[in-house]
């Protein structure tokens, strides 16, 4: 079945369907003689989940601590509400319908009344009632261990679509491979697959109505294609393909501590993207640079509450330590768009046009306490190694002004309390609206250096929401308005001695890397498991083939002709057999 190759490599292995929030619930009738047995069952799944959550619980408070395990109390407690249960018990008295049936209609119920309460703490409870429901419902149809952190064993993980905060905690060891009914190269689900090197497909439509738990398939993230139930001949072919794939991969490792110097002696700086602390040893491995985007907003992702500006610091100061004396640019809170904060509904109200509404710096300049706790976390933050500081969505000259007298604010009073931070920290700017993009000559005077976003960039300019999957194939990082727009920042950059990189997918891509370095790029700042493709490129490349190809490029008009050029660039270069 065709899709969207979204990550390279092959996997087989058996299906598991991961169901979205909203279960699909049979409804049938229990006849009256198993309408005792139904009750029972009920019970059942209830202490199942007192179980689950017990057991989430204990380890939590183990491996986070005991605040964080707290949030799970009132898990429990929904476990317990008498007004819940008794009117689930009621409605399958009077209805004889299936208690899943009933259990959803009455908590459904109760979960929108919450979301509807003027009070933040009751509104929060909806997300609490909603958790739980779910994980009562997948009890009852006998889908416990539907969860993307707990796969029962190694499985290809198909799902309708995964929201960033559920791919946040996908199973690493265990995802053989990741499909999606939707999605897009730059979803973030995709990005974090990517990232772990799990191959995936996404964009194969109602693939999860067509398979089941257990099916067998191979999941080709490379040509896009997913085979369900393969032949024995469909497999041998594949496992060539595989192997030859994996001693590719081991070239590749070879010059992974090598510098990414081309073949006519200009140096590349490479440097790795993260979203969590933990990725920092993959930044290591992969011999990053430094840290070239730190995805801040994944902190506040999966949690019922906003991180302190102590907590902050910590996750903060654990990765600019472990990076030192490589540089770390710490991007502020992109939350909104595809990235909101879950069940923090009046923070981030819904939007009818979320990637173009209250995102990233605009909700920052409107709630000055969070957006100043995160930047006082990070000023502190600085003394620990090197650390740049990077707005994200900036759309033109005003706005980063208001930012940097913010920081300005927070500089004044850390000075004022004698707290330390390093005083000659670098800011700069994302450019991915392009409105950032053509005023690139205003904002180069209020800051040290640009970072070229082109997942959004793409996105905006082309006017292709990156997110879906009918219009995936006319989101082209060819396209002429990319190289144009690209030129005309980096020439802007240059002239006033600013340097840029590129933080977007398109950085870790080997197709496209000797096109951006030959548009004058100076940093590619990809996923760190990206690293030895690019650098083994860089090293089988010369700079000035790269800029020719970038000239030749910028004389093309169809993204189409531009991508085969720059495709054969990369197969002229590189050969996998
Ligand atoms: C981008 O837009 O290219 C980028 C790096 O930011 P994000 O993917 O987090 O929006
Ligand atoms: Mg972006």
């Amino acid at each position: 079945m065709p899709g969207i190759a979204a990550s390279q490599g092959i996997a087989y292995g058996q299906i598991f369907v991961y169901l979205q929030s909203d279960v699909e619930v049979p409804s049938y009738l229990v006849e009256p003689e198993k309408r005792i047995d139904e009750v029972a069952r009920f019970d059942r799944a209830l202490v199942m989940t007192r179980q689950q959550i017990s057991k989430i619980m204990n380890e939590v408070e183990k491996n986070i601590g005991p605040e964080e395990a707290g949030i799970f109390d009132a898990h429990l407690m929904v476990l317990e509400d008498e007004a819940l249960i008794g009117e689930t018990i009621r409605e399958f008295e009077s209805t004889g319908r299936n208690i899943e049936t009933c259990f959803h209609k009455v908590s459904s119920r109760y979960v929108q009344a919450f979301s509807e309460i003027d009070d933040e703490y009751l509104r929060e409870r909806a997300g609490d009632l909603r958790d739980v429901a779910q994980r009562v419902l997948h009890n009852l149809l006998g889908q416990a261990e539907n969860s993307l952190n707990r796969l029962a064993d190694q499985r290809i993980v198909v799902a309708s679509d995964i929201s960033p905060s559920e791919s946040a905690t996908l199973d690493r060891s265990a995802a053989l491979a990741l499909v999606m009914d939707s999605g897009s190269k730059t979803s973030h689900a995709v990005i974090v697959a990517r990232s772990m090197k799990i191959p995936s497909v996404v964009g194969v439509r109602n693939l999860t109505a067509k398979v089941t738990n257990g099916d067998w398939a191979i999941v080709d993230g490379y040509d896009g294609v997913v085979i369900l139930n393969p032949s024995e001949s469909t497999l041998f072919r594949y496992g060539k393909i595989q192997e030859q794939k994996k001693s590719f991969e081991a070239r590749l490792l070879e010059v992974n501590r090598q510098p990414a110097v081309t073949l006519d002696g200009v140096t590349v700086s490479l440097m790795a993207n993260i979203e969590k602390s933990e990725e920092v040893t993959k930044a290591r491995t992969y011999y990053a640079e430094g840290i070239g985007l730190y995805r801040t907003e994944f902190l506040f992702l999966n949690t019922a509450r906003i991180p302190s500006e102590q907590e902050q610091f910590i996750a903060y100061k654990t990765v600019v330590e472990a990076m030192a004396p490589l540089p770390v640019v710490i991007r502020t809170l992109d939350l909104g768009g595809d990235k909101p904060m879950a069940g923090k509904t009046d923070l981030f109200p819904k939007e009818n046009n979320p990637f173009m509404g209250f995102r990233a710096i605009r909700f920052c300049l409107e709630h000055p306490e969070i957006f100043k706790d995160q930047l006082r976390a990070i000023l502190r933050a600085s003394t620990y190694g090197k650390v740049k500081l990077m707005y994200p969505m900036i759309s033109g000259s005003e706005e980063l002004a208001r930012a940097n007298a913010v920081l300005a604010e927070c500089i004044a009073e850390l000075k004022a309390k004698g707290v330390a931070f390093d005083a000659d920290m670098e800011v700069g700017t994302m450019i991915e609206i392009p409105s950032a993009a053509t005023t690139a000559d205003l904002l180069a005077e209020q800051c040290a250096f640009f970072s070229i976003g082109t997942n959004d960039l793409i996105q905006y300019l082309l006017a292709i929401d990156r997110v879906n999957d009918r219009i995936a194939h006319l989101y082209e990082p060819t396209h002429p308005a990319i190289l144009r727009t690209l030129r005309y920042v980096v020439a802007e950059a240059h002239k006033r001695k600013l340097p840029v990189s590129v933080c977007g997918e398109m950085a870790g891509d080997p197709i496209f890397a000797p096109l951006l370095l030959g548009l004058g790029i100076d940093c590619l700042s990809m996923s760190p498991s990206w690293l030895p493709s690019v650098r083994y490129l860089i090293r089988a490349m010369t700079m000035a083939d790269a800029r020719a190809l970038a000239t030749q490029a910028l004389g093309m008009s169809s993204p189409k002709e531009i991508y085969a050029l720059c495709d054969a660039f990369y197969r002229q270069r590189v050969r996998m057999d």
